[in-house]
């Protein structure tokens, strides 16, 4: 039974399921992987509408995402703000781009059984999506809502790295008090306690070409030296705990196998725990090429970034999860806890500038990122009404938040 603290419209969630199940089969056919300019057309067309029917009394302002070379030209990130002098403020955010081109072969929805939705993007994230509108929608029919001002962030690259958009995350997190980024839950219902932090490196070893047969040889081979590199490489994790590191790609060499090749390149998926790991990381991965490239007599170049920083854990996320925790149970939602995840996401963006949020608090699916991806959509409504009444014990006062800076 529901307790008689969760008002009305809260409690009223669990019977939307049909309906929120059916707008996440429509939005799942609707393909919009990162480069898909049309698609994501479509998909910002249907969620301008949904959402400005659904909060009438929000601005909306489009914003231009253009990131050459990680975006198609053109496309837009949708902002809808509401009551932005209320006392608190809050950030909810979701991307509506998925990582299923126009020419993947996986493109259509379909029910696995009752309650289960296999399809692009059910979980990951349009599955959020529906659940950060739901959320809201409940919440605004709870009797303090006027004590919070919101401002919903739909972005259309978070797959590519968030590159024409990582600035409107770091301009709203400086204006609100707490975020809640709605990617999937695990599919245990654990959510994100904190991500890694993810870049990458591009390692060209640049050795001397030659004859093959020539004796003796002075050609130095630029592929045995990366290759030496890369087996040395992969042992850094297990030295320096919290760092990843992936050997992704590697290619060099000439058609001719009589040659000495002169050219070697692999790229690599580095992430790290805290930003603290960063500089022993690299600093690590430097050294080594140095000392490789010496012992092969071959230049061995390091390009090290990271393109999103780790999301640590804050104090005041710390200290208002008991709360989101109480609030699952008062809505009939299983125990969970949170858990570290080595992928990234918006949330990433929004931790370091400062903001706590809560992250991966959308529905319950897993196989993301593949044919296999599937949603289980009463956890929708579900997710949807734990938000909803965190909220409204935010604005009733019954939750109270330690101070922006504190
Ligand atoms: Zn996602």
């Amino acid at each position: 039974m529901t307790p008689p603290s969760v008002p009305p419209s809260i409690a009223a969630l669990p019977a939307r399921t049909p309906e929120l199940g059916a707008l996440l089969e429509r939005w799942s056919n609707i393909n919009s992987g990162s480069g898909h300019f049309a698609g994501l057309t479509r998909m910002v067309a249907e969620l301008r509408t949904v959402f400005s029917t659904a909060f009438p009394a929000a601005t909306l302002e489009e914003l231009p995402a253009d990131a050459p070379g990680y975006n198609p030209p053109g496309v837009i990130a949708l902002r809808f703000r509401c009551r932005p002098a209320a006392p608190l403020q809050v950030l909810l955010c979701g991307h509506y781009d998925t990582v299923y081109e126009a020419t993947d072969a996986f493109q259509t929805a379909r029910w696995l059984d009752a309650t289960t939705l296999n399809g692009p993007g059910v979980t990951d994230m349009k599955g959020g999506l529906i659940t950060l509108l739901a959320a809201l929608q409940a919440f605004e029919a709870t009797p303090h809502a006027a004590q919070i001002g919101w401002e919903i962030l739909l972005t259309p690259d978070e797959e590519t790295g968030t590159h024409g958009t990582r600035h409107f995350f770091k301009e709203a997190a400086e204006r609100h008090h707490f975020g809640f980024v709605f990617e999937p839950a695990r599919p245990s219902g654990d959510i994100i306690h904190s991500r890694k932090g993810t870049g990458g490196a591009v390692i060209t070893a640049h050795g001397r070409a030659a004859h093959a047969a020539k004796i003796p040889n002075d050609g130095r081979n630029a592929i045995l030296a990366l290759s030496a590199f890369a087996l040395a490489a992969a042992k850094i994790p297990a030295e320096l705990p919290g760092v990843l590191l992936n050997v992704a790609n590697i290619k060099g060499g000439v058609a001719a196998t009589n040659v000495v090749p002169d050219f070697a390149q692999a790229e690599l998926d580095l992430r790290v725990t805290k930003m603290t790991d960063r500089e022993a990381f690299f600093a690590r991965l430097e050294t080594l090429a140095r000392e490789i490239g010496a012992a092969h007599e071959v230049r061995i170049e390091t390009k090290l970034w990271l393109n999103r920083p780790p999301k640590e854990n804050h104090p005041t996320e710390a200290a208002l999860f008991p709360e989101f925790q109480r609030a699952a149970t008062d809505v009939g939602i299983k125990p969970f806890t949170w858990v570290h995840g080595g992928g990234a996401s918006d949330g990433n963006f929004i931790g370091a500038a400062g903001l706590p949020c809560f992250d991966g608090i959308g529905p319950e699916g897993d196989h993301l990122h593949s044919a296999r991806e599937y949603c289980r959509v009463p956890t929708i409504a579900a997710r949807a009404a734990n938000v909803a009444l965190f909220l409204h014990r935010l604005a009733a006062g019954e939750i109270k938040l330690p101070p922006r800076n504190g």
